[in-house]
Parts: C-alpha cells; sequence; structure tokens
C-alpha cells in the first residue's frame, strides 16, 4: 500500500535497502561505538562510514563537520538556542519558528516569496532550504551577507537535492524524509562547534554526549547516499507524478496551486476554494490515499498555517488547502487515482455547501 500514500513530507517509508544495512547493527553488531575492543571497533567503523556518507551526500567538504542528533528539531533547537540573537525566516518549520519565539529572536520580513534584506547585519539568520507545506525553495544564499552566521533547516531538500553549502554555516535535518529511520538525524557545522547539547561522555566531538544509536546513524548514512545516488530519478518521478495529479484536476474550478514556480517537485500544495482542507483529508482517506492538510507537526492545531498566512494566502483559500507529497514508492496510477478521488471529493463537497 505505499504506492497510495502521498505524505512524504511528513515521512517516507523506511527504504528496504536501509533497513537491510541497519538489521546487524540491530543484532549482532550491538556493540558500543566507543569501546575499545573488536565489537565496539566495528560499530565505530559503522558510524564513521556513516558520516562520510553523509557528508558526501549534502556536498560538506569533511566527515567531521557532521554530528549526529536525533533529529532537525534537535538539530534547529541546538543551533538557535546557541545564537539567540537574530532573525528567522516566517516560512521556519515550528522547531525553527517556536526556538525562535523562545530566544526573542526577530521575524524577517517578506513580500510574498521573497524575503526583504534586514537593515544592517544580524548576528544570526536562519532560512529552510525548502519549505515543507508549499515546497518552494527559498533563497537562503540571499541572506549570505546580511548575517554573520547563517542557517539552514535542509531537512526537505538534503541529500535528494543539490544543497549549496558554501554559504552555510550550520545546517541539520532528519533521516526519515530520505527514506531512513525515525528519530535520527543530522548537523553539518562548517567550522565553529556549537555549546554542548548534551554534557557527560566525550562522544560526537564532545558536543553531544550519550552512547551512539549505531543502527539509527547506519540507516542515515544509508538513506542519504541512496537519496544522492537517485536524485535525479527521484526527482523527475516527483515531477511526473505531480503533473499527473494536476492533470486529473484540470475539470475543476476554483483551485490553485501554492508556492510559486520554484518548487522542489515532492511537495503540492492545493487551495480549493469552498471546501475544508480537513474534510479533504478525511474522504481521500477513506478513498485509501494519505494526504495531509499541512505540516504534521501541527496538523492537530485548528490555527491557519503561518506559512500561507505569511505568504497572504486569503482565508478562504487557506481553508481548503492540502498537501500532496510525493515520493520513490508512488506510482503513476496511484497519482491518477488520487488526482481522481481529490476531484471527486472537491465536488462532492461543494454540492453539499
Ligand atoms: N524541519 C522541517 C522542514 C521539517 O519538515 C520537519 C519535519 N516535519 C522538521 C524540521 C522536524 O523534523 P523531526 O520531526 O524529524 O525532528
Amino acid at each position: 500500500m505505499w504506492e497510495r500514500y502521498f505524505d512524504n513530507a511528513a515521512t517516507t517509508p523506511l527504504d528496504p535497502c536501509v533497513l537491510e544495512a541497519m538489521l546487524p547493527y540491530l543484532g549482532d553488531e550491538f556493540g558500543n561505538a566507543n569501546s575499545l575492543h573488536a565489537w565496539g571497533r566495528r560499530a565505530n567503523d559503522a558510524v564513521e562510514h556513516s558520516r562520510a556518507q553523509v557528508a558526501d551526500a549534502i556536498g560538506a567538504d569533511d566527515p567531521a563537520q557532521i554530528i549526529f542528533t536525533s533529529g532537525a528539531t534537535e538539530g534547529n533547537n541546538w543551533v538557535l538556542s546557541n545564537f539567540r540573537d537574530g532573525a528567522v525566516s516566517p516560512f521556519e518549520h515550528s522547531s525553527v519558528w517556536e526556538t525562535a519565539k523562545a530566544c526573542g529572536m526577530a521575524m524577517l520580513q517578506n513580500d510574498g516569496l521573497n524575503l526583504c534584506a534586514p537593515d544592517g547585519r544580524l548576528p544570526f539568520i536562519s532560512v529552510m532550504a525548502v519549505n515543507n507545506e508549499i515546497g518552494t525553495r527559498l533563497d537562503v544564499s540571499g541572506m549570505r551577507p546580511c548575517a554573520a552566521v547563517l542557517h539552514s533547516d535542509i531537512t526537505q531538500a538534503a541529500a535528494k537535492y543539490a544543497t549549496d553549502l558554501d554559504h552555510l554555516d550550520y545546517a541539520t535535518f532528519s533521516a526519515h524524509k530520505i527514506y531512513g529511520p525515525k528519530g535520527v538525524g543530522a548537523l553539518y557545522m562548517r567550522d565553529a562547534p556549537l555549546s554542548p547539547m548534551l554534557h557527560g561522555g566525550e562522544h560526537e566531538q564532545g558536543l553531544r554526549a550519550g552512547t551512539l544509536n549505531v543502527a539509527g546513524i547506519v540507516g542515515i548514512g544509508f538513506a542519504a547516499a541512496l537519496a544522492r545516488e537517485n536524485r535525479e530519478s527521484d526527482s523527475l518521478h516527483a515531477t511526473n507524478l505531480g503533473q499527473i495529479v494536476e492533470e486529473e484536476l484540470q475539470g475543476l474550478s476554483d483551485f490553485q496551486v501554492n508556492g510559486g514556480s520554484n518548487r522542489a517537485p515532492h511537495i503540492l500544495s492545493l487551495s480549493f476554494l469552498g471546501v475544508q482542507g480537513e474534510a479533504l483529508v478525511v474522504e481521500l482517506d477513506a478513498a485509501g490515499y494519505g494526504i495531509s492538510s499541512g505540516a504534521a507537526c501541527s496538523s492537530h492545531s485548528t490555527e491557519p498555517s503561518h506559512v500561507l498566512t505569511a505568504l497572504g494566502v486569503q482565508r478562504e483559500w487557506l481553508q481548503g488547502t492540502v498537501r500532496v507529497s510525493f515520493g520513490r514508492f508512488n506510482t503513476a496510477a496511484a497519482a491518477r487515482g488520487l488526482g481522481s478521488a481529490l476531484s471527486k471529493a472537491v465536488a462532492g463537497l461543494r454540492i453539499l455547501r
């Protein structure tokens, strides 16, 4: 049933190849990567191999620039709370946004999808690479001249699209958006170490203490390498699936694609006038398809999406918004079925109005 799951921006299935690579480290190879004996050395070799795979997949110069974390939420909290003074874009994921608010950071102004340069140079700026609700690629490097330190949440871009780390001081992402396991992620730091996230042992250059999650780390390395290897084909596949869904919607009036033309192809944000996004999610679920009405992390909130609000999407359109997100395991037939089911659901709900 993976082919009917269209919520790949929330999480992706674990690729069977990734699972296979991880399994030895959940079985015979159980060693603590910090131990000096053979079991420990084998676990450590696996961790360092993964670090090199991650560095290579995201285009980092040196594996030592990669620190393993529990995911993007941890990485984002860690980076932002180290700087405290600065600004973030209005399109950020809640793990950046809420941390920025808690730290008293400012929000950058925007003109539609364009971020406005702040007055003067700021000590810190965070701008995500690809937005998780609308798929827009944001102009991260455009903020380089305005920031002493520049961070990017690359969760929706890492390994699957080219990310230019040259402009960045820090970048953060999770494995489970690239067919890896949940609960593991990575932080890229160009040269300046952060102050420690967790105190204790000397793991991860003394910055994040705690026995390493070897199987998870093997999973992120393998998943990142696979995503890098399949970058072009996965991206083309997502583009084709998006076109199929849009074709199926052509009979409908009053719908729009959000996010502008510079979008990552795996995320398609659609707004339909006169319907509720949640109702569409429920209807599609009943038809056997998984889509979402926004970011999974705020799917239980009744507040309108801060991303769509910042974009200036009007309330009546905003309410009727759903996110369809494509992945490696979706098929053209399932995309056609989804588009047709979505079209029928919108038409049916509009009649009931
Ligand atoms: N940033 C972005 C852009 C995301 O899409 C997500 C996941 N929804 C996160 C951060 C948080 O990732 P995690 O839940 O794995 O910590």
